[in-house]
């Protein structure tokens, strides 16, 4: 199906913010239509059982991420902020439920802040995670990590959140929007556009269901574990050791642990699975029953019944839910189950597509490592798109290091949560488990604790104690300093000196704040394979490490 039509029309910029690019998007022809922008109406059509009202509007950017959970958010921003035009597909309107609502310290503290979403979380007022509360494995006592042991999630980034997502995802979309990505929410992205081997664009549905294309340089799969579009990279395999499901839903009144360990996640094993109990605010906990595949019999008729049966086996957890009642309005409101979520696609990209979050892998909740992959391989597939779009590295260097560095987190995990789900351990076998997958100088406690914290990767100073802003701050207060100061020459003009002073302090100043987030010893960051690409010192895209 083409579209044709007169080139050469002026773009309609109140529908299309981008207006109309005549240069074809890198690496292949956009054609007549794609330049343009018009319109065409060809009528109704049936593709693969779905029904396309084909009214569409070709155009071009630099970037489509289909997606606006946070891989998508945070791809788009950060391939936003280095000045590419990125267009983000949603398919529902936001705030959307979605579940993941316990966050490790390295999102919050550092891509969350990366991408410069840290402040309106922190107004946000999410509950405070220190750690994590285990019952589990062979000691019948439950036990309780805290962040903070970790020399590298030492000061402010010794902690994380435990989010209402629908706030949460929120929050990153709108912080998209605001660093210059276009948000088009109730867009239904149905298949890719593939030209010569290479990905260039996406066929869409838009809210008023007509089907649209648009091309781009690069497509970033950001969908989630529902992905259509993962198929175009190669094959998902479901994990053969991880096959679990999970029950969950809502409740209010349910009490806390003892502080300071009140916003910790709570993980109770008992003989049919394992409960997580978030507290996600004073009033409401999020509880989950993470079973064995053969209890799916058991949770398909009455979910509510199931639920509170299974609460009763658990006595830790039917403890702290004493006094409380399950939400049954709402978005809460719902009993949900997820089955068949643990699987890992053989590829994370081909040329103009790249996969990230749980369109590419997901492994399993205990540790909440699903935000953080996300968000993790977001930042990695950003990096690459801008290093090939500045033309600084060929596109198979780029993404072979986003995926081999995907790939490396994602073992790290998965190898670690195989270990930890053998129940007949104690905790001081799985810290030494941890201590072995990441070769940590530290403890064993420590290595636990950097690994399940997300603090794993070797960007040295992401974590680093009291890296928020130091230098900027500093590099603020001189400027301030400077400003308040009487004029002293005749004639000297204050604007001018405040204009240029404040440009390259505020240059100056986010790049400390960058580099301190994303590599402040740059020199600690070395290749992880031979050949390979490191950070660049922005922590934006990627460079050769003689470079
Ligand atoms: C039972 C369970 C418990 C979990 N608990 C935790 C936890 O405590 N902590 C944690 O970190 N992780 C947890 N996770 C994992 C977490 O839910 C995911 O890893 C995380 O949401 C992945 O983010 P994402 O951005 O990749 O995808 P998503 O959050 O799924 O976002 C994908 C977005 O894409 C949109 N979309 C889908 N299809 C299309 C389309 N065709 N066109 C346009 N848009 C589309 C969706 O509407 C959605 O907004 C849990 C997972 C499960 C199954």
């Amino acid at each position: 199906m083409t579209t044709a039509g007169p080139c050469g029309r002026p773009p309609d910029r109140a529908a299309e913010p981008f207006g109309i690019d005549e240069t074809p998007a890198l690496g292949h022809g956009g054609g007549c239509a794609a330049r343009t922008g018009h319109l065409t109406m060809l009528g109704v059509l049936l593709v693969k059982g779905e029904i396309y009202v084909t009214t569409r509007t070709d155009r071009s950017v630099d970037v489509v991420v289909v997606g606006g959970g946070p891989a998508g958010s945070t791809a788009a921003t950060l391939v936003a902020m280095q000045g590419h035009r990125v267009l983000l597909l949603e398919k529902e309107r936001f705030p959307r439920y979605q579940i993941g609502e316990s966050l490790l310290p390295s999102t919050v503290h550092g891509i969350c802040r990366l991408i410069g979403a840290d402040e309106a979380l922190e107004r946000a007022a999410f509950t405070i995670k220190r750690g994590g509360t285990f019952r589990w494995g062979a000691n019948p006592q439950p036990w309780t990590f805290s962040f903070g042991i970790s020399p590298r999630f030492a000061g402010e980034a010794a902690t994380a959140y435990q989010v209402e997502r629908m706030k949460f995802d929120q929050i990153l979309l709108d912080n998209a929007r605001s660093r210059g990505v276009e948000v088009r929410e109730e867009c239904d992205v149905r298949d890719v556009v593939a030209e010569h081997g290479r990905v260039v664009g996406v066929r869409y549905a838009d809210a008023s269901g007509h089907e649209r294309e648009v091309r781009a340089a690069y497509v970033v799969d950001a969908s989630g574990h529902a992905s259509r579009l993962r198929a175009h990279a190669g094959t998902r395999h479901y994990s053969k050791f991880f096959r679990n499901l999970a029950l969950f839903g809502y409740f209010t009144g349910g009490k806390r642990l003892p502080p300071p360990n009140e916003g910790n996640i709570l993980a109770a094993a008992f003989d049919s699975g394992w409960f997580w109990y978030i507290p996600l605010g004073p009033e409401l906990t999020s509880v989950g029953a993470v079973l064995l595949p053969e209890a799916l019999d058991r949770i398909q008729g009455d979910r509510e019944r199931a639920l509170l049966d299974l609460i009763e086996e658990c006595p830790l957890i039917a403890e702290q839910l004493a006094d409380a009642e399950r939400v049954r309005t709402g978005p809460y409101g719902e009993i949900r189950i997820r089955k068949d979520y643990s699987y890992l696609q053989d590829r994370f990209w081909r040329p103009g597509l790249v996969l990230a979050g749980d369109a590419a892998c997901f492994i399993d909740p205990v540790f909440s490592s699903g935000v953080h992959l996300a968000t993790y391989s977001a930042m990695m597939a950003a990096r690459s798109i801008n290093t090939v779009l500045r033309g600084e590295a060929d596109e198979a260097a780029a993404f072979e290091e986003f995926e081999a560095r995907y790939r490396r987190e994602y073992s790290r995990f998965h190898d670690f949560l195989v270990a930890f789900y053998d129940m007949h351990q104690d905790e001081n076998s799985y810290f030494w488990s941890a201590k072995k997958l990441t070769s940590n100088t530290g403890t064993e406690l420590e290595s636990f604790v950097e690994l399940v914290g997300g603090g794993g990767w070797q960007e040295d100073a992401l974590l680093a104690p009291g890296v928020k802003g130091g230098g900027r701050d500093a590099a603020m207060r001189q400027l301030a300093d400077i400003v308040d100061q009487p004029v002293r020459a005749a004639g000297e003009d204050r604007n001018l000196l405040q204009a240029s002073l404040a440009r390259s302090v505020v240059r100056e100043g986010s790049r400390l704040q960058v580099q301190a987030v994303m590599g402040g010893n740059v020199d600690e960051v070395r290749p992880i394979r031979e050949g390979g690409l490191i950070p660049s010192a922005d922590g934006m895209h990627w460079v050769r490490p003689d470079s």
